[in-house]
């Protein structure tokens, strides 16, 4: 596994359309596995491909129920809303108010193959609405409502 190098808003690939992922090989598990590490390393909750310079539909996302490997995911209901900080580690440092369905359904292909169903509720819901907007070229500083402001971490 290897740290990749995250794209910082501003890199025009953040803004292209993610092409379709029609193969599984031992290299798309690599780099799913590098995101993971990439993102474990930043301190993100999720990471799509694009943010490491891959125009490939798959995110992963570990919100602390261990890690998820999505590919081609896409979502198929939502209901409720939340509104809260998000932020990215493709700007870092910085988070701004977004909201968002609280409760996302979403199919997507996993790494063996097969067809997978997820729910997700609060942060889960919020994670997938917010990787998957990255296959599409979109950050979340285009849905911000006020501005965006400066993180100050707790040591
Ligand atoms: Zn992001």
């Amino acid at each position: 596994m290897a740290i990749r190098q995250i794209r910082i808003l501003g890199d025009p690939i953040l803004n292209k359309k993610c092409k379709e992922v029609k193969v599984i090989d031992e290299k798309l598990v690599e780099l799913a596995d590098d995101m993971l590490e990439t993102m474990y390393e930043a301190n993100g909750v999720g990471l799509a491909a694009p943010q490491v310079g891959i125009l490939k539909r798959m995110v992963v996302i570990d919100v602390g129920d261990g890690p998820i490997v999505m590919i081609n995911p896409r979502i198929i209901e939502t209901s409720g809303s939340q509104t809260g900080d998000e932020g990215c580690l493709s700007y870092p440092g910085k988070a701004g108010t977004v909201t968002r369905p609280n409760y996302v359904k979403a199919v997507f292909t996993a790494e063996d193959g097969e067809e997978y169903e997820i729910e997700g509720e609060e942060l889960l819901a919020r994670a997938i609405c917010h990787e998957l907007d990255h296959l599409d070229g979109h950050m979340y500083v285009e849905k911000v409502e006020g501005s965006v402001h400066d993180v100050t971490y707790e040591e």
